[in-house]
């Protein structure tokens, strides 16, 4: 029987795992932390949305750069299998309005005890926890396990050691070191799916704490996308921020900071919103007026006035069209730490089609680890669902 050593117990090294046990491998699972699927769990906490029904095609473009590579392993493990292998663990998923799958029971504890209790049933598994990979050398794994240092002679590996976002999960990036002295190509990692800090006036930034400003459509070079942000005190985040952050990270990096356009109206057109607000005002305040003919929130109205000149509150069509284009200027990403993941990892020129490694044969890498990034909305689960699934087949052709 052949061995692997799986290096990671986040998504992607479990379901390796799983496939491995599945094809008659013999599996050593290995993990710095105390348990499996600490990130796995975090991420559940907040509705874990696994995939998505979106084609295949306008699936793999949310990889950007890296469509390329991420297509032909989302084609061989597509979203409907990966829902197909939960119910079989007996996990029920549905799909919600716009097309996201979520687990039906909430949080991921579920999944995560159904998937160990499936890997610790078979008596070819092993979960090594509290064992921390801290070097790489002469075709040699070192594992730290409390004051030991385990060397391991591994001739089939697949590491899914995660990327850089939220380290205290144990997905800390420190791998980066030992993997550069292998004469591995990294791209550094940076913050993705992140919020964007603002200069807010320390009134707003008292007043306005952790409010959603609901149903808008964000703007940011040409492309929108409607939904909910929340305003924090330093600045933005939310769903509709976290599509853009891979090019508004970019674009500050390159010109300091980066302008979005917020529709606070997506609903109405410019001609409803200037004819709404020509409607007789009398008494009313500005304030009330607008949350009376527009129905704007408290949030929405305290951003107009942060955001714009006094005087344009007495200008009715600019206000109008401040309300169906208000510039809201990003200064720089929230730091990796907050990010919901991480662009960044193991360079693609590095891999073959089915992630081995090209200068270490038989080694593998999948997941978050790869430079690959995707905006949420399923595409990064599913995006280390469907690498790891290659993986394992690229260890079936290898060691056949
Ligand atoms: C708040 C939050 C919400 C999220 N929500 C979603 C969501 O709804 N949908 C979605 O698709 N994605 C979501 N994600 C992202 C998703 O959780 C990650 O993309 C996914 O967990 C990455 O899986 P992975 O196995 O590649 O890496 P990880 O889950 O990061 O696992 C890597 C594992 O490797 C271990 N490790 C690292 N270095 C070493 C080492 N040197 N030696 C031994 N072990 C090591 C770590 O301890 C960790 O257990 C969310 C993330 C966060 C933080």
């Amino acid at each position: 029987m052949k061995n692997v050593s799986v290096i990671g117990a986040g998504p992607t090294g479990l379901f390796a795992s799983y496939l491995l046990l599945k094809e008659g491998y013999s599996v050593d699972l290995y993990d710095q932390k105390n348990k499996a699927g600490r990130k796995l769990l975090l991420a559940g906490k907040s509705g874990l949305n696994i995939t998505n029904t979106k084609d295949l095609e306008t699936f793999s473009a949310a990889y950007g750069n890296n469509e390329r590579q991420m297509s032909p392993a989302l084609t061989h493990f597509t979203p409907s299998d990966l829902r197909l292998w939960m119910k079989q663990l007996g996990i029920e998923t549905f799909e919600g309005t716009t097309g996201l799958v979520f687990l039906v029971s909430s949080g991921s504890e579920t999944l995560l005890s159904r998937w160990m209790e499936s890997l610790e049933s078979n008596s070819n598994f092993k979960f090594h926890p509290e064992h921390c990979l801290v070097n790489i050398e002469k075709g040699s794994l070192f594992l730290k396990n409390e004051n030991q240092i385990i060397i391991l002679k591994a001739p089939l590996v697949i590491m899914g050691m995660g990327g850089a976002s939220y380290p205290k999960t144990g997905s800390d990036g420190k791998w980066g070191k030992f993997i550069n002295s292998m004469d591995l190509e990294t791209k550094p990692f940076k913050p993705m799916n992140c919020g964007f800090e603002c200069s807010w006036s320390p009134f707003f930034k008292e007043n306005i704490n952790h409010s959603a400003l609901k149903n808008i459509k964000l703007t940011f070079n040409k492309n929108s996308i409607r939904g909910e942000a929340i305003i924090t005190p330093y600045g933005l985040e939310g769903s509709p921020i976290y599509r853009f952050s891979r090019e508004i990270r970019d674009s500050i990096e390159q010109a300091g900071k980066a302008s979005i356009f917020l529709d606070l109206t997506p609903d109405l057109s410019l001609t409803e919103v200037m004819d709404k607000l020509n409607n007789k005002r009398g008494k009313n305040s500005i304030s009330n007026h607008l949350r009376k003919q527009l129905k704007l929130s408290k949030t929405k109205i305290y951003l107009l006035r942060e955001l714009s000149k006094k005087d344009i509150f007495n200008d009715l069509n600019s206000l109008a069209q401040t309300i169906k284009n208000l510039p809201v200027i990003l200064e720089s990403p929230r730091p990796i730490e907050e990010a919901i993941s991480s662009s960044g990892g193991i360079s693609f020129k590095e891999l073959d089609n089915f992630f081995m490694l090209k200068k270490y044969p038989g080694w593998f890498t999948a997941g978050e680890m790869v430079d690959w990034d995707a905006p949420t909305g399923g595409y990064l689960l599913q995006g280390c669902f469907s690498t790891a699934y290659m993986a394992v087949e690229g260890i079936k052709i290898f060691a056949d």
